[in-house]
């Protein structure tokens, strides 16, 4: 980290000409200066300017690159690459994640930073993925230290006094439910800042090297090596930490390692792939866990989901009470400009925690939705106050009738 684009053109520089084959790209200065990093430039800012979490550029098979954006949850069309200059921005994002320009059979992945004219420093991941008729890439795009998530800036009311008070008490699991770009990880990252202080040791096992979080140890897991994590989360049990940060619990031993951490004495903050508040309790007792260990251990789950903000130049109340945005030159007539997150807060306490006990699919939901209500509800509730559509409230929920 914290290599600027230059300093890895100056690096890669000497190492290119070799790399490149004859048919590969016309001249190579083409990718280290001129109209490519331009326009590669140009895209990143783009997908900074709109909110995006990646770009993803896929061939079209006519030799076209498709430039897409994802805003949330869905894609959008990204700014157009002009003809004959698809493989120099693709050639360009590959030196500058340092990966091997030749190789187009089998995955890389690599980092890079960028201080941009606009203003912020991004961390850039550059995944390739081999296929055919070429490689397509996916760049995650995520803003450096220049504007750290901060707790209290994407949640709201309420639910941060909740979620402070799960963090203070320094033990048991917080756990984030919700699908891929749900805002689970900024949520998470949000909250490892609050707990990284000075006198604390704090440990993050994900799946890939994220922006790095003063005070932070970073385990990268490596499945095909025997490092899952599972394995990393005993470790960190072992390492007597404080706080264990994992990317996402997915799998039953994870979770069975995870709960195992939090009544080790560790405050556990990880993501939890299922729908909702509901289906993460019923997860936990299907690893299986036992009722009695899941509400020792579990203090705090959070639903989340990240829904697209409709542009405040344009939107307008419409004839049933809600909002809608016609588009303008604020939000490129898309009507949408970044996203807002929704959290639907349970406590696992009182009435949840004897629903819990009883082990009863039925009985837990009812109760959750009665004491705590449902991700819908504060979904909706954030569409009463314009920010989203009512529309989008109800599409990016799930039923509570489902
Ligand atoms: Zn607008």
């Amino acid at each position: 980290m914290g290599t600027s684009p230059d300093d890895t053109d100056d690096k890669k520089l000497d190492d290119l000409d070799g790399l490149l084959d004859a048919d590969d790209l016309d001249d190579l200065d083409d990718v280290l200066e001129g109209e490519i990093p331009k326009l590669v430039t140009q895209l990143l800012e783009e997908a900074v300017r709109v909110g995006a979490s990646a770009i993803h550029l896929e061939p079209t098979g006519d030799g076209t690159i498709r430039a897409r954006l994802r805003v949330g949850r869905a894609l959008r069309e990204g700014p157009a690459i002009p003809r004959g200059l698809e493989r120099g921005v693709v050639a360009r994002l590959k030196v500058l994640g340092r990966l091997d320009l030749t190789e187009r059979r089998l995955p890389q992945w690599g980092e890079f930073t960028s201080k941009l004219e606009t203003g912020p420093t991004v961390a850039l991941r550059v995944v390739t993925l081999p296929g055919s008729p070429d490689e397509r890439i996916t760049v995650h795009v995520s803003l450096l230290d220049t504007s750290p998530v901060r707790l209290d800036e994407i949640v709201v009311g309420d639910g941060l006094e909740e979620i402070r008070a799960a963090l203070d008490v320094g033990r048991g699991l917080v756990l984030v439910a919700g699908p891929r770009w749900s805002g689970a990880d900024r949520l998470l990252e949000a909250c490892v800042r609050e707990t990284a202080q000075p006198d604390r040791a704090v440990v993050s096992i994900a799946e890939t090297f994220r922006a790095a979080i003063p005070n932070v140890h970073q385990v990268v897991v490596r499945p095909e090596d025997g490092m899952d994590t599972a394995v990393a989360l005993r470790a960190a049990v072992r390492s007597a930490v404080d706080v264990i940060h994992v990317h996402s619990l997915h799998d039953p031993e994870a979770l069975r390692w995870g709960v195992n951490a939090g009544l080790h004495g560790s405050l556990v903050l990880a993501s939890i792939p299922t729908a909702d508040v509901e289906d993460a309790v019923l997860r936990l007792l299907e690893a299986p866990i036992a009722p009695a260990l899941v509400v020792e251990a579990v203090s705090l789950i959070i639903g989340v989901r990240q829904i697209r903000r409709l542009c405040p130049s344009c939107r307008k109340r419409n004839a049933d009470g809600g909002f809608i945005a016609t588009g303008c030159d604020e939000c490129g007539r898309t009507g949408y400009v970044g996203t807002v997150p929704v959290h639907h807060v349970m406590r696992m306490d009182g009435a949840i925690r004897r629903a819990v006990r009883s082990a009863d699919p039925e009985t837990i939901v009812t109760t959750i939705r009665a004491a705590a209500g449902t991700l819908r509800d504060a979904g909706l509730r954030v569409a009463e106050s314009g920010e989203i559509s009512m529309v989008d409230a109800l599409r990016e929920t799930p039923d509570p009738a489902r």
